[in-house]
Order: C-alpha cells, then sequence, then structure tokens
C-alpha cells in the first residue's frame, strides 16, 4: 500500500484531515447499518442534545505500522468495552463491542495510506465518538444518535527524547466522588480546561488531580494515568474509583509482572508519602505517549524531585517504556490477543 507524501516525522498532534470517516445512526430504537463517508461535516438542529447537555463520550486508539510491515491496533477490544461503560453512565444505546471492533477495522483500512510506516514515530490516531443528536431542551437523554469515528495521522510524541517534565498539584479537582471520573466523557474535558491553561501560564506541563473527597490522594493527570516506582524498583500505581480505567496503564501493569518480574501494587497512594520521597521514578501513562517521565511535582511552591532526575526517563520506567513499545512494534511477542492485524 502506497503512503500519503508528508513528513511523519514533523506532524504534530493536531487534525489533519484524512480521506474517510466511518458514521452509524441511531434512531427510532436501532442502529442502522453504518457507512464509511468522505463527508467531514456534521449537520445538526441547534438544540441537539450534545449541544445544551454534553451527551458525548469517546475513545482514543491508534493504528500503526509493525516491524514486518502489518497494519496492528493494539487492544481495541478494552477500548470497545470502555466505550460500552461510558455510554451506559450517559444513558446512550450501546454500540456493539463487535460493531465497534469492525467499524475500526473499516475506517483504519479506507484510510491505509494514512498509517505512517514503520520507523517514523507517527502513528494514525483513531477517535470513536458518539453524541445526542436530536433536539431537547428538558434535561433527558436524546432519542436519536450519532457513533463515529475519525482517524488524523500524529507525529512522534517524543521529538529528541523524551525528557522529564514538571507537574503541578492542582487546586481544582477532575471529578466528583461518585460521579464521572472513570469514564471517557467530554465533560471531564470541558471542565479541565481553565486548569490545564493555567498550568501552562505557570510553566507546568499538567495537573495532578487529588481524590476529590479528601484531597490527600494522588489520582490521575487531565488525560493521563500515574505510576510510580519505589525504592525497590517495583510500580505502585493509585485505586480508586474516580479514575479512568487506561489501557496503557493495565498494559504496563502487566508487562511489569509478567516481562520484567517486579511486583505491581495497585493502591491508595497519598500525597503524605510521594512528598516524604518513597517513589523513585514517576511517570504518566496513556495512549499518546505511553510513558512520559515526570522529573519533579510542585506542591504549592514545595518541589518534590525524584531521583531519576530531569534530563531522561528513569530506568526501569524506560525499561517498560521499551518493553511496551516492543511488543507493541512487533519487535517483542505480545501476549495472545494485544496486537489485531488489519487485513
Ligand atoms: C484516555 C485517558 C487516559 C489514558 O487512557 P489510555 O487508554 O491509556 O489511552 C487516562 N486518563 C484520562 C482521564 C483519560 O481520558
Amino acid at each position: 500500500m502506497a503512503k500519503k507524501d508528508i513528513a511523519w516525522e514533523s506532524l504534530g498532534f493536531d487534525y489533519v484531515r484524512t480521506d474517510k470517516r466511518y458514521v452509524s445512526c441511531f434512531k427510532d430504537g436501532k442502529w442502522d447499518d453504518g457507512s464509511i463517508t468522505d463527508d467531514d461535516k456534521i449537520v445538526l438542529n441547534e438544540c441537539a442534545c450534545v449541544f445544551q447537555y454534553a451527551q458525548t463520550v469517546f475513545e482514543g486508539l491508534k493504528a500503526y505500522t509493525t516491524e514486518d510491515g502489518r497494519t496492528v491496533t493494539f487492544r481495541p477490544d478494552l477500548n470497545a468495552d470502555r466505550m460500552i461503560d461510558s455510554e451506559k453512565r450517559l444513558k446512550m444505546p450501546v454500540f456493539s463491542k463487535e460493531r465497534f471492533l469492525d467499524a475500526v477495522d473499516r475506517v483504519v483500512k479506507a484510510n491505509e495510506e494514512w498509517v505512517p510506516p514503520y520507523g517514523s514515530g507517527a502513528t494514525l490516531y483513531i477517535r470513536p465518538y458518539m453524541f445526542g443528536s436530536n433536539p431537547v431542551i428538558g434535561v433527558k437523554p436524546a432519542a436519536e444518535y450519532q457513533f463515529r469515528i475519525l482517524t488524523t495521522p500524529v507525529g512522534p510524541y517524543f521529538k529528541g527524547g523524551a525528557k522529564p517534565i514538571t507537574v503541578r498539584i492542582s487546586d481544582y479537582d477532575r471529578a466528583a466522588p461518585r460521579g464521572t471520573g472513570n469514564i471517557k466523557a467530554g465533560l471531564n474535558y470541558a471542565m479541565s480546561l481553565y486548569a490545564i491553561v493555567d498550568a501552562h501560564e505557570n510553566g507546568f506541563a499538567e495537573n495532578i488531580y487529588l481524590d476529590p473527597g479528601t484531597r490527600t490522594r494522588i489520582e490521575e493527570t487531565g488525560g493521563a494515568n500515574i505510576i510510580f516506582i519505589d525504592k525497590d524498583g517495583n510500580l505502585v500505581t493509585p485505586l480508586s474509583n474516580s479514575i479512568l480505567p487506561s489501557i496503557t496503564r493495565r498494559s504496563i501493569m502487566y508487562v511489569a509482572e509478567k516481562y520484567l518480574d517486579m511486583k505491581v501494587t495497585q493502591r491508595e497512594i497519598t500525597l503524605k508519602e510521594v512528598e516524604e520521597g518513597n517513589f523513585i521514578e514517576c511517570g504518566l501513562c496513556g495512549t499518546a505517549a505511553v510513558i512520559s517521565p515526570v522529573g519533579c511535582i510542585n506542591d504549592h511552591g514545595k518541589e518534590i524531585r525524584f531521583a531519576s532526575g530531569m534530563d531522561e526517563m528513569g530506568p526501569t520506567l524506560k525499561k517498560l517504556y521499551d518493553t511496551l513499545t516492543g511488543i507493541q512494534m512487533g519487535r517483542i511477542e505480545a501476549p495472545e490477543g494485544w496486537i489485531h492485524e488489519i487485513r
């Protein structure tokens, strides 16, 4: 398959229009057959539920080219499951796992020229999303919906190496106790915009949110889960039901235990124990970067510096990063079912 003539290495994380997208509509209680279309415009009534009450959920995954030239996605079944959880929480009709997986394959296949070549560091980002589309003015779920998937090529997350970042402890909360923190809904991002712009204006790459109930425990950042390495070289990651269950983080936990023989613990982690220096490495994890090393957490002027420093990713996170990306790219044997080939 010929690829588009694009400087893949210099792509950023910005929307680039690709040729095809997928759309299926829900009306009169059922989903239609769905199709691939060229049309990148959506026309909706001014009172569509998504505009008035933000009834929308999404997913994010990527397609890429492996070392031996296959076009693959990484654990798309987990994106399907998580999107179903999100749909149910916002009273949206479920788009079945089978259809989700089929739609992802079809839209990637239709945009195969946009799937970046192996070694470029770039990937085709896949964004499934669903929204309530008919007019609603009294607060209630919509009766009609669209399930869509757009794709856009994105560049290597780290240009010139993964430099550790400085993040701060936020004064804002990202999720209410028993709220919607554990689903991938647009509303969780809308309310994080103020805090992220403020963080950037103050020189921080990201916000770390504390548990909204007591504000004593570490939860996650606006768009990535957090992992720590303790003094014994083991992996520790926060447990909370208002954290979004990152597929990258769950994969890292598996890789740590099964490939690298590390002890993996998911438990409540207090800000206090992080300040006391219990951890020697810290990273953010998500589909986009896989792992971003954190060199320093700033808690209202008090700096928590990790032993791994500000120059490069610490050795244990580096091992995890190399193993997981090796699995993704086909250089290391993957656990059963992790790599899905698109034919
Ligand atoms: C999407 C997302 C993540 C990362 O999840 P992955 O499945 O690893 O991409 C983490 N936190 C939040 C809040 C997210 O929305």
